[in-house]
């Protein structure tokens, strides 16, 4: 029998065929589409005729094909459902990837072909998206180490395979004690509860198959969790275990791989000619410098630290109030400051729930990239992964634009987090290949016959997730080296930062929030006080982030710290850590950096995109509103279809004239009045 991973797909949309596929089909189907790449990419090498653009850079576009197809549908799963036999298959191919990466990568009469055609490269009659694609693809092997001989070659290969096996573990370490642990709790510990926390942690309960109600270590359980019950000590109990992720001791500890990780990548840069890991880093970003990166961390730094400060002065003192005569802790911040926010905004989560349901945010998100962009979604039925994913066709004019899976819910087979992956990129060179997008997320599922409603907060993260998924919807460009979201890393979270913006916008919540039960749209009153409310505790969010912004940076900066929990008290503790508030993800749980190189010394990249994702969106207020058609239409032509087509400070400038400054960042968080 034919592997269903290798054969023709003639389902709708050409998707997977996941009812066909089995987990047994994995391994055999990357075996063989491994060989292929291999054939390939030889042949290129080998090929006889000089080197062209096309025999050389556009076939390497093409080897992996087979690869990038098996590879789309197994990482996917991977994230979004996994199984014990999906994690040991993940731990096998990660190494075999790498090395097969860095094979292609010293493979010396493949990088002798690019280097001529480089030093060609003026003469050959490129277009500008080939000369950048060539670029690239020559930029990607010499860090890689292509210019490398002997045996320092050959330790950069170890050190990227070991890497990869270690970021692996990391990342399945974190999820078995995310798994593992859920907290008890006895009816009358759900005093103080909202209707919405008892409920999820009912079916959680469920889940786990405990004798009631628990609390997970899923974000969208222990957070509303900390926030409502006024219980300190299983507050303290459940906050303990939320930041003990990874750092629990036994076989899913990470601390020892953190530490392994961290000296094996300053290896990796000294090795290629660089003196720090964060310097090899930066240099492919916007930011360029450790230098640049510090600096705007710095100025966020000092306002939101001194907003941070007063606030907990306050929060300290509605719990004396209380009669807890204690140092305000970590585990008591969201539970006062969630007091303090119904006292002065008088607005509490509870009543603001049942308008944010989750199918209207859906409509929302889709609505508003239909009056920017023209896009229209309608529901299909296609054979997905999992009975809760969900899938669209997205068209324009009644052209087929991209297919677009939509994966909300919670469940124990789900790495936490919410994210934007793609099973296909949109390309041109192997015809005219549309995208098939899906955005991941964790949110509660609400008991049978229940709707699901979120948080304001959920609510952001689906718009969020829905702008990287525009980035790769609108694209247009000729190669996958350069589509969708294949820019620099702190120039990606633009679209998706910006897309949170149109949640704001009151008529759209207007329209769309209404209540679950009476359909009734929010009152002005409670939209007036929610966009109020918006920006609230913005010290605290900003410290919490930008603490793991500067340990991150630091970690990759100089010499590899010997112990990296020692290292991160040291700098907390330089930089004046408020005593309430606890890095956003400390190191044994921090996933962004050490799962992979994607965020390494480049958490900071959230921030320096809400440099420009607030200098946007002012941009659209100063044109004429939020729908503005002349600004829609120069997002998507310079940003939204545009992918890594041009340096990223190039495409923001055209978008908007000029690069932009921190000041409408410090605004929209309300810190510029900060003291
Ligand atoms: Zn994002």
């Amino acid at each position: 029998m034919t592997n269903p991973l290798l054969s023709e797909w003639t389902t709708p949309f050409q998707i997977a065929p996941f009812d066909a596929i089995t987990d047994e089909d994995f391994e055999p189907a990357f075996e063989a589409a491994i060989i292929t790449a291999r054939t390939n990419t030889a042949a290129i090498a080998e090929n006889a005729e000089p080197p062209t653009f096309a025999n050389t850079i556009e076939a390497l576009e093409r080897a992996d094909e087979d690869l990038d197809r098996v590879l789309g549908v197994f990482f996917n799963l991977a994230g979004a459902d996994s199984n014990p036999k999906r994690e040991e298959l993940q731990r096998a191919f990660s190494p075999r990837l790498a090395q097969y990466s860095n094979e292609i990568t010293s493979n010396k009469a493949l990088f002798a072909r690019i280097e001529v055609l480089w030093k060609e490269h003026e003469t050959l009659g490129l277009s500008d998206e080939q000369a950048r694609v060539l670029m690239l693809t020559r930029r990607s092997f010499v860090r890689s180490g292509a210019q490398l001989e002997g045996y320092a070659g050959d330790r950069l290969a170890e050190v990227k395979e070991r890497l990869a096996v270690l970021g692996t573990q990391f990342t399945q370490n974190l999820l078995a004690d995310e798994r593992e642990w859920f907290m008890e709790l006895a009816e009358d510990d759900l005093e103080g509860l909202p209707d919405f926390v008892v409920a999820t942690a009912r079916a959680a309960g469920e889940e786990k198959k405990a004798k009631g109600p628990v609390v997970t270590l899923s974000r969208s359980l222990i957070v509303p969790f900390l926030q409502f019950s006024p219980r300190r000590d299983l507050r303290e109990q459940a906050y303990s275990a939320w930041v003990a992720r990874g750092a629990n001791g036994g076989e899913t500890d990470n601390r020892d791989i953190a530490a392994e990780i961290l000296r094996l990548r300053e290896e990796r840069a000294m090795l290629l000619g660089y003196d720090s890991f964060a310097e090899y880093k930066l240099e492919t970003e916007m930011a360029k410098t450790p230098e640049a990166v510090e600096k705007l961390l710095m100025k966020v730094w000092e306002p939101a630290r001194a907003q941070a400060e007063a606030d907990g002065s306050a929060l300290a003192a509605m719990m004396h109030n209380d009669g807890v005569n204690a140092e305000l802790e970590a585990w008591d911040w969201r539970y006062y400051s969630e007091k303090r926010r119904k006292a002065e905004h008088d607005l509490d989560e509870a009543e603001l729930k049942p308008y944010l349901q989750l199918d209207r945010m859906i409509e929302a998100a889709f609505a508003c990239s239909n009056r920017l962009f023209g896009l229209e979604f309608k529901a299909v039925d296609a054979p997905l992964y999992h009975a809760d994913a969900r899938a669209w066709e997205v068209t324009r004019k009644g052209q087929h634009m991209a297919l677009f899976i939509g994966d909300y819910f919670a469940r124990g087979s789900k790495r936490s987090g919410a994210w934007c992956s793609t099973m296909r990129t949109q390309q041109k060179l192997a015809g005219d290949i549309r995208p098939i997008v899906v955005n991941v997320c964790n949110f509660a599922k609400p008991a049978k016959g229940k709707p699901a409603l979120l948080s304001y907060d959920d609510a952001r993260t689906l718009f969020h997730e829905f702008g990287h998924a525009l980035h790769q919807m609108l694209s247009d460009v000729t190669y996958q080296r350069i589509s969708g979201t294949s820019v620099a890393r702190d120039f990606v979270e633009l679209p998706s930062q910006l897309y949170e913006h149109w949640l704001e916008v009151p008529e759209v919540l207007a329209e769309f929030a209404t209540h679950a039960e009476t359909g009734e749209t929010m009152p002005k009153d409670l939209l007036d006080r929610l966009l109020a409310a918006a920006t609230y505790d913005m010290g605290f969010q900003t410290v919490e982030y930008v603490a793991s912004a500067l340990v991150d940076l630091e970690f990759h900066r100089g010499e590899a710290p010997e112990d990296p929990m020692e290292r991160q008290a040291e700098i907390l503790e330089g930089i004046e850590m408020p005593h309430a508030i606890r890095m956003r993800h400390a190191t044994p749980n921090f996933a962004h950096i050490f799962s992979g190189d994607g965020y390494s010394s480049g958490y900071y990249s959230y921030m320096w995109s809400e440099v420009m994702d607030a200098d946007a969106f002012q941009a659209f207020e100063e044109a004429g509103g939020a729908f503005d058609p002349k600004m829609a239409e120069k997002l998507e032509k310079f940003i939204l279809s545009a992918g890594g087509s041009e340096e990223a400070d190039v495409l923001y400038t055209k978008f908007r004239g000029k690069l932009p400054g921190v000041e409408a960042l410090l605004k929209g968080r309300r810190l510029d009045t900060a003291a």
